[in-house]
């Protein structure tokens, strides 16, 4: 990376989120919005199209804007970027790279192509130009919750794919290795080892494989960082008691670098890089704290190259009250989850309820210490499949208490007569998917 340019950005971006009011906030990603809008229109004929007979003056406009989808983006991916990239040839670009694992190198010697899992079909591909790429090792720096006291940073990163834009983060004091969450496991362990890893980055599902490990790992890791994965309360206790460590999450997506942690661990919005807007259950804007946002729309303010204007993502997050830190940068609570992970069952008049998953995960998880992983299947409302895997020997007994313990918190909800499934699997991540997902609602 540029040196200069990196440590002008590593302290924008520091004391932008240090010392911004709220006002200069709003301010600025009105300018920001303004400046992203007018360049889409003049130079992506999809947005051309869409906002021909719309204007945006005050942020209200904005919010009357159509709002897009990652369906929508790529049915017109072709006509949206404003890199004049045809959707057919990054595609099969794409899928090339990804079926011969080879994640390095820039599409045309100028853009990073992310390609996101989905479903077959549903697949998206995520422009980065390589101008970008180069800065956002300042970004993750600035965001990472990392401190620069514990330079040089010795860096596992841990993920079933790898792109240029982190093997350009590599630099005198950074030192990151790469590894696929498919590597077995104790060839994982040994690599922290060997390598003297002291910061250890990978999602949850693979945090959770390395738990019976965690007295083999003799390398000190003084930080934990994940990401890809909702970061669940309970995981993060336990990661910091068996690991002996600190641990924080990076709320990032294939649209944007949505949130990272604060030097309490907190999670903030990186109010700079995308504008968030949360609507509830009933379509109002939210502002306050716990309020479930059941819609989320973002604007990702730094892509110029694939535009994403009003871009409605599946995620719901809680805000949190003002942080210790002093940031004005909204505080996330909890990041609930992806919208389709929400579990249904019906209450005592037949009503349909739904759960929220960190509640379910919350219930299994401390019914035992001997729990790695687990997965809930929903195929009919009102019933689920739940596998459970563990660390030691399988006690038949684990199996009641966790389905006593569902009931009995269900009960609270009124909910009286679900029906649940459980047994015993082994549970591996899989091999297709950039996450594991706990939650599967076929329903
Ligand atoms: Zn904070």
């Amino acid at each position: 990376m540029n040196f200069i340019i990196g440590v002008v950005d590593y302290f924008r971006l520091v004391i932008h989120r240090s010392f911004y009011s709220e006002k200069r906030i709003k301010r600025c990603q009105t300018k920001q919005l303004k400046k992203i809008y007018n360049y889409a229109i003049k130079n992506s004929p999809f947005y051309q199209e869409l906002y021909k007979d719309k204007s945006f003056n005050t942020i209200d406009d904005f919010h009357k804007l159509p709002i897009i989808n990652k369906k929508i983006m790529m049915d017109n991916f072709t006509s949206l970027n404003t890199c004049g990239l045809i959707k057919e040839e990054v595609m099969d670009y794409a899928v090339d790279k990804e079926n011969n694992k080879d994640f390095l190198g820039y599409y045309k010697g100028e853009y990073v192509i992310g390609l996101s899992s989905g479903t077959s079909g549903n697949k998206g591909i995520y422009i980065t130009p390589k101008e970008m790429t180069k800065r956002l090792p300042s970004v993750f720096l600035a965001r990472s919750g990392l401190s620069i006291g514990m330079l040089p940073y010795k860096i596992l990163f841990v993920l079933r794919v790898f792109s240029q834009g982190f093997e350009d983060i590599n630099s005198k004091l950074v030192d990151l290795h790469y590894c696929s969450t498919m590597e077995k496991i104790d060839l994982i362990v040994d690599k922290i080892n060997s390598l003297n890893i002291n910061i250890l980055m990978a999602p949850p599902s693979l945090i959770r494989e390395l738990l019976p490990y965690s007295d083999q790992i003799k390398s000190k890791i003084k930080k934990i960082v994940t990401y890809a994965e909702v970061l669940e309360d309970v995981d993060k206790e336990r990661f910091e008691k068996e690991f002996k460590t600190e641990v924080i999450e990076i709320y990032q997506a294939s649209e944007g670098q949505m949130a990272s942690a604060c030097k309490y661990g907190h999670l903030h919005i990186n109010e700079e890089l995308v504008y968030v807007e949360l609507y509830d259950e009933d379509g109002n804007l939210i502002e306050e704290e716990d309020v479930v946002g059941h819609k989320m729309i973002i604007t990702n303010l730094i892509n110029y190259a694939q535009p994403l204007i009003r871009y409605e993502m599946n995620d719901m997050i809680v805000l949190d009250k003002e942080c210790p830190c002093g940031s004005k940068y909204r505080r996330i609570k909890k990041v609930l989850g992806r919208h389709d992970d929400l579990i249904y069952f019906l209450d005592q008049s037949k009503k349909k309820k739904y759960i929220f998953p960190d509640l379910f995960v919350r219930w299994i998880i401390v019914c035992s210490e001997n729990i790695r992983e687990f997965q809930v299947i929903q195929d009919k409302v009102n019933q689920v499949n739940i596998y459970i895997d563990t660390i030691k020997k399988d006690d038949i007994q684990l199996l009641n208490i966790i389905e006593l313990k569902i009931k009995k918190e269900l009960a609270e909800f009124e909910i009286m007569s679900p029906v649940i499934n459980i047994e015993f699997k082994k549970i591996a991540i899989p091999k297709e998917k950039n996450k594991y997902k706990r939650f599967i609602n076929n329903s």
